[in-house]
């Protein structure tokens, strides 16, 4: 069983794959292999077209995102109907993650991005405040690659680009070809939108695509996807200095403390460890749970597991695995747990009721870090819980891995929920909440360790994708470049007099 096979091609053809539903097993479409021929070919359009974009005011840009905006919404029934078919996701996750998420981050942007580029006077520090002016200018990179992963297939393809299109940018998006048609769904909507030819356009194919767009000539890669592959798009960055922004792997950990509201932590475990077939990169992998409630917590959450409904149909909660190799990387960690002495307290095997690629909503119990299940990332429906002696030890815990993406933090004391917070080796936490970072148009979202390179959302990955260039006004119309030569004995006295004046005196402090 394939969702992603080779096309038979006549020699010189290009190559083609055909696309399954990994719910239904239904042959979707077929996509072609585009090379590094057509990569190139794309960003030369590209940098044409990103010339007038560039240097529109970004209030203009800004209007075309609103009517990306009405777009999305008029055609959100399309974006669902092709998420589903691609992912086998439920539908309430394909309009609250996919529509919802865009709608929000191109309102945001739209509303936002003018204030946040716009050009801004620093005031400098001590004397230099006196004689210089510096003027901070923001200017587009140029051509920016996307490169998507599966399990978000069009926010994680609209949100990048939406972002450095605003920014001034031209985009060249290349989705995951396992879920490709939702990049092209992408085009369609900016097109209708009435964004100029050439800005965004789209290629389609596998891994030989997705490299050859990182060294066709791009000035920028904003990369989601796996640790491995993030790892190849950073060498070929670096080779070429280009900058890149790698939003890769998490194994996110939950801390559920002793003072938790154990409904709703439990509440908050299943919804992130489930949510989206448990194939999000901050979902909850791991959880820590102090001993004293740990009963009463895993009890909570067996139960809530055995309301879910698994289907590809009607009304659902979890779907689909979304292609064969995850459901081998699943099953994999399982085994692995299994014979190393974990517990299932409910699921762990593929559902036998449904034909497509299901795996049962699953809990574990006696897990230790010995086992893959609670250092790798496994991406599918596991909930992993282990009982800790107390808080410093979930936290210990929590740190024990080489991912660093998010982590989520269950207390009635929110003021010790965030300084657990700050103690986590997470690029970002939530305290009695779950998965929202990336949700939050303002938060910078990121991860640390080998959870990623760069932030990307907010001021800090708007701007990430522009150069923040410096700009130096002298206040004297350049006439201290005029009386610089010739050096001297005596100006570098003089030079040493005023730095013991500016920094070993009181009022030499107080005025630098
Ligand atoms: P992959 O790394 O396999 O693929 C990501 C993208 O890279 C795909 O479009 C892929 O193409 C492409 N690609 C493959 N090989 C290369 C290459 N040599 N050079 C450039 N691009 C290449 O990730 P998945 O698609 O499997 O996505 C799942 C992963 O993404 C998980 O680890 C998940 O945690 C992570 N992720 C991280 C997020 C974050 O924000 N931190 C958000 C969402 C997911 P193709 O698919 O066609 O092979």
């Amino acid at each position: 069983m394939a969702i992603v096979s080779p096309v038979n091609t006549a020699p010189g053809e290009r190559r083609r794959l055909a696309l399954q539903n990994p719910a239904t097993l239904e042959p979707i479409g077929e996509i072609e292999v585009q090379t590094i021929d057509d990569a190139t070919a794309a960003v030369e359009i590209a940098r044409k077209a990103q010339v007038e974009w560039g240097s529109l005011p970004i209030s203009e840009r800004a209007r075309y995102l609103q009517r990306t905006l009405e777009t999305l919404l008029e055609r959100q029934d399309d974006i669902i109907d092709t998420v589903l078919r691609e992912t086998g996701k439920t539908r309430t996750e394909a309009l609250q993650m996919e529509v919802f998420a865009v709608g929000d981050s191109l309102n945001y942007y739209a509303k936002n991005a003018a204030r946040i580029l716009r050009p801004e006077k620093r005031t400098l520090h001590g004397i230099l405040r006196v004689l210089k002016q510096l003027r901070i200018i923001y200017r587009p990179l140029g051509v920016v690659g996307v490169i998507s992963p599966w399990n978000g297939p069009f926010v994680l393809s609209m949100n990048p680009c939406l972002q450095a299109l605003i920014a001034g940018n031209a985009v060249i998006l290349k989705p995951s070809e396992i879920t490709p048609f939702s990049g092209l769904l992408a085009a369609e909507i900016f097109a209708a939108a009435g964004l100029p030819d050439g800005l965004f356009q789209v290629l389609t194919g596998d891994g030989e695509t997705g490299a050859a767009l990182t060294r066709a000539g791009v000035d920028k890669v904003s990369f989601t996807g796996s640790v491995e592959t993030g790892r190849k798009v950073a060498v070929a960055c670096a080779e070429q200095l280009i900058p890149c922004t790698l939003e890769l792997g998490g194994k996110d950990a939950m801390i559920v403390c002793e003072d938790a509201n154990l409904d709703y932590a439990a509440g908050g475990a299943v919804a992130g460890a489930f949510m989206n077939t448990g194939q999000y990169c901050c979902g909850t992998e791991r959880v820590y749970v102090v001993e004293s409630v740990a009963e009463e917590f895993t009890r909570k959450v067996v139960d809530c597991v055995s309301e879910l409904r698994q289907g590809s149909d009607g009304e659902f909660d979890v779907g689909a695995i979304f292609w064969p190799r995850q459901l081998e990387i699943i099953e994999e960690h399982m085994a692995d747990a299994v014979e190393r002495g974990a517990k299932v307290l409910t699921g762990g095997r593929r559902n036998p009721d449904l034909e497509g690629l299901f795996y049962e909503p699953t809990v574990l119990t006696n897990v230790d870090h010995g086992m893959k299940i609670m250092r790798d990332e496994t991406f599918g429906p596991i909930l992993p819980i282990m009982r800790v002696s107390d808080e410093e030890a979930a936290i210990a815990h929590a740190n024990d891995s080489r991912y660093g993406l998010g982590g989520n933090v269950w207390t009635r004391d929110t003021s010790k929920g965030v300084r657990i917070a700050q103690r986590m080796q997470s690029g970002s936490v939530c305290v009695n909440d779950m998965t929202m970072t990336y949700g939050i148009q303002e938060a910078p979202f990121g991860g640390l360790k080998q959870s990623g390179i760069g932030q990307v959302n907010g001021e800090t990955g708007l701007r990430g994708y522009c150069h923040a260039e410096p700009i130096i006004v002298d206040r004297r119309g350049g006439k201290m470049s005029a009386d610089r030569y010739p050096y001297s004995a005596k100006t570098d006295a003089g030079m040493q007099k005023f730095m013991k004046l500016l920094w070993g005196t009181g009022i030499g402090r107080w005025l630098s």
